[in-house]
Order: C-alpha cells, then structure tokens, then sequence
C-alpha cells in the first residue's frame, strides 16, 4: 500500500496570501527568548516563560497559543498576534507497505531564492524503535559520484529551527505526542512507548558544512525537558570533514557515521572527492580520537556496495585490516540505483560474502535492510526523485532501497 497525499498550496505560499507570521517551532531558548521579549514580557519573567513555551512546544507539541493552559490570555493573545507555531508545509506524505513514511517539505522561500527550497524526511518503524532520518541543507555541495543528492542545483542551508521542524512534523504525523491518536493508515508503528526513538543525520546535505546550525538543532533535539533524545541515540553521518569531526565530538558528541565507501584514496578521490582534500588516513585518524569512543560507543562506518567497483573479497579484507583498533560498527548499503548513475548495486550473492569476512572479523549484521522499496524512501535519492515523481505520477516499482535504521542502536 502507498499513500500519497499531495497538498494544495497553503496560505503561507500563495502568492496573493499575506505574509506568513514568523512561527516558534523549533527555535531554541534564545529565540524564544526573544519573541517573549518582543511581546513585552517582563525581563524577570522571561526564565519561566520560556521554560512553559518550551515544554508546551517540546513535550506536548502543540501547534496553538490558546493550547497554552497556564499562560494568560493576554499573553497568548500577543504573541498570537506576532507570531504562530506552524511548521513547514508538507506537500507530500507516502507511506510504504512496510510502515516507512517519507515526507516531502516545503520551506518558505527566502529573498534571493527563486523557488521555494524542498527537503525530505523518512521514518522507518521498527518494532522496538523508530528511527527519523532528516536533512541538513538543500542538496549538497559535495560531488559523491554515486549519490543523487549531489547532483541538485538549489543548495542551501537549513536553519536550525528548520531542522527541528522535521522532528516536530514527523511526531505531528504519526501521533508522537503525549495524548496523540496515531494515523489510522495502517501504517506499522513500534511498540515502545515514543514512536521516534533514534535520528540519523543522513538526508539531505552535509551536516559538518552547516555546524553552527545542525549543533543548535540537536541542542533543542537532545535537550531533557523537551524532545529529549538522548546523544547516543542521534548520529550523524559525514563524508569526512575532518576539522570538524573532533570539534563535532566535543560541542555535540552524537555518535558518528562516516560515509568510508572505499579502501584505497584512488578510489575514495574518485567515489567521496572530499577524500582528495582528506584522504584515509586523516580521516581514520580523526575516528580513532573521536571523544568517548568505546565498544558500547562505536563509530559507524558506511560502505556502499557496487557493483565491480568496490565489493571485491580484498576490499573486504582491507576494510577490516584498515578498521582495525577503531571501535566500528559496518554497515554495507546496497547501492541505490537513480536514472543516468554509471554505478549499479553488486549482486546480493556478493554482498553476503563480503558480509561473510566482515562478520568473520567480528562485525555483526552488517546489511542494511531495504525499507521503503516502494516509496522510493532511500539514501542518495532523496529530494530529486520525488520532483521527478510529483511531475509524472509514480510507479510503484522504486529501485532497491536501504534505510538508516541500524544506528544509535547501543544506547
Ligand atoms: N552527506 C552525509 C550524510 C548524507 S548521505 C554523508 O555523505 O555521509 C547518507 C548516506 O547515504 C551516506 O553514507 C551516503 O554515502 C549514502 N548514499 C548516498 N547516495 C547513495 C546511494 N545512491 N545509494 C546508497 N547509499 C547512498
Ligand atoms: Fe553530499 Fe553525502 Fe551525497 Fe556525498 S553522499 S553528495 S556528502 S549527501
């Protein structure tokens, strides 16, 4: 079963609508902070009132002021009359068979921009945990030769509350709150009592070239008395930035992924170019001083699996001799095909015996699940496909998909 909703424009982006209020959702403290102050609440006051604000936002997920119980009507009056809650505009929502969702977002367009910028965010039930995969900017300035993400145009960054907006807005979809009823889809939800247990940082986008940014979104993601996620349950995953890696494990210290690919900087230059500016070495170098690494807490490494590029028994053999002293998990991905790509997916006999000697060297159930076959739900597709797809109805026979719901898992 596929749903697809597709919306008509929202006020928010009709040409001949007002413009929109600024919305709260997703801002941290300061920002808060700031809206409270605007509205003329008392500097001494501010304290409290942002702590109601962020409970009300973050625990309960509301998505307007006259929710607010405990605040005076005065009070949501102003701030209604400035600001609103809204979250981004979902255009689209499918759901897979298999229980995986995949919305796609649409942000209010900024200045300069001629097109209103689209992410995607996807959410993979499993039945103990549920894992939200969401983007870091529009597109990606990165040239990976097999991902179709870094063959977009429109880049940009995503602001930190846009961010935060994917969590709120999956949460809004499948029922997260406290209270909430779920869909009545039929979609599979897991058992455990929060339906969004785990976030990867593995859409759209580079997250360690929007720092400043994905930090202060996982700040408002991770923080106790809101959403609260815990840190070893949110990972991000980077190409290799290496400058940043050390500093993203003393300002933010998720767990990490990185996206290895190759063996050899021959073919890393070729398959991550990053790797010409920061090649193996750096990188590996860079993991194994990743602070608070240890057997519970293990970076994660991604390797793509293609076809007669990198899937090889020596490659498997010189991943693990290279991974050696790391504390590691692996997680080969079969190759998502997209329209015009050189690569293909290696044949599944391959990828099992390459899972063979990277099991035999001690790393277990390396093969991501394909999740979402159906929606088009994958890595690397993210975004551009389902332009293609809203232009042209979908077929409902997607490529082979992988899914991102084996990290964080040791928390
Ligand atoms: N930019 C970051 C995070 C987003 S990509 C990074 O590169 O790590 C998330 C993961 O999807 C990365 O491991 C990436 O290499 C992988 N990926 C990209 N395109 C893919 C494709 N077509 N098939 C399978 N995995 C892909
Ligand atoms: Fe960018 Fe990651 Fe795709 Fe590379 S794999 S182009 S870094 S999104």
């Amino acid at each position: 079963m596929v749903l697809v909703l597709d919306s008509t424009p929202s006020p928010a982006t009709s040409p001949d609508a007002a413009p929109a209020l600024p919305t709260l959702a997703g801002r941290g403290s300061e920002g808060l902070r700031a809206a409270l102050a605007d509205v003329g609440v008392p500097e001494k006051q501010l304290r409290m009132r942002v702590e109601q604000l962020w409970s009300w936002l973050y625990v309960r997920g509301i998505t307007s002021f006259d929710q607010m119980t405990d605040v005076s009507k005065d009070l949501r009056g102003r701030l209604s009359a400035k600001y609103s809650l809204a979250r981004p505009e979902i255009v689209s929502e499918q759901v897979s068979s298999d229980g995986t969702r995949k919305w796609l977002i649409r942000l209010p367009k900024r200045g300069h921009e001629t097109a209103a910028p689209e992410i995607e965010t996807v959410y993979i039930p499993e039945s103990d945990r549920g894992t939200l995969c969401i983007s870091s900017q529009v597109g990606c300035t990165l040239n990976c030769s097999f991902c179709h993400t870094g063959t977009q145009k429109l880049v940009r960054n995503l602001e930190a509350e846009e961010i935060v907006a994917q969590i709120l807005i999956a949460r809004d979809r499948i029922g997260d709150w406290p209270g909430a009823e779920a869909p009545d889809d039929g979609g599979m939800l897991p058992l455990a009592e929060r339906k969004i247990t785990n976030i990867v940082l593995m859409g759209m986008g580079e997250p360690l070239y929007n720092f400043e940014n994905v930090r202060a979104a996982i700040e408002v993601a991770a923080d106790g008395d809101g959403l609260a996620f815990s840190k070893r349950r949110i990972t991000l995953s980077t190409s290799g930035v290496v400058p940043e890696i050390p500093r993203w494990g003393l300002e933010a210290g998720t767990m990490l992924a990185i996206s290895l690919h190759a063996v050899t900087d021959k073919l890393r230059d070729e398959l991550v170019p990053i790797n010409k500016k920061y090649p193996i070495a750096e990188l590996l170098e860079a993991c194994r001083n990743y602070p608070g690494l240890s057997n519970a807490r293990r970076i994660t490494f991604e390797y793509v699996m293609l076809k007669g590029v990198n899937d090889s028994l020596a490659d498997a053999r010189a991943l693990v001799r290279l991974l050696a002293g790391i504390p590691a998990k692996i997680n080969l991905i079969p190759f998502n095909p997209w329209p015009g790509t050189r690569y293909e997916c290696s044949e599944w006999e391959q990828i099992e015996k390459f899972a063979d000697v990277v099991n035999r060297a001690g790393y277990a159930s390396p093969v991501r699940t394909p999740r979402g076959r159906d929606i088009l739900a994958a890595c690397g597709q993210l975004k551009s496909e389902s332009q293609k797809l809203r232009a042209s109805q979908r077929s409902p026979n997607g490529g082979a998909q992988t899914d991102a719901s084996d990290e964080g898992s040791d928390a």
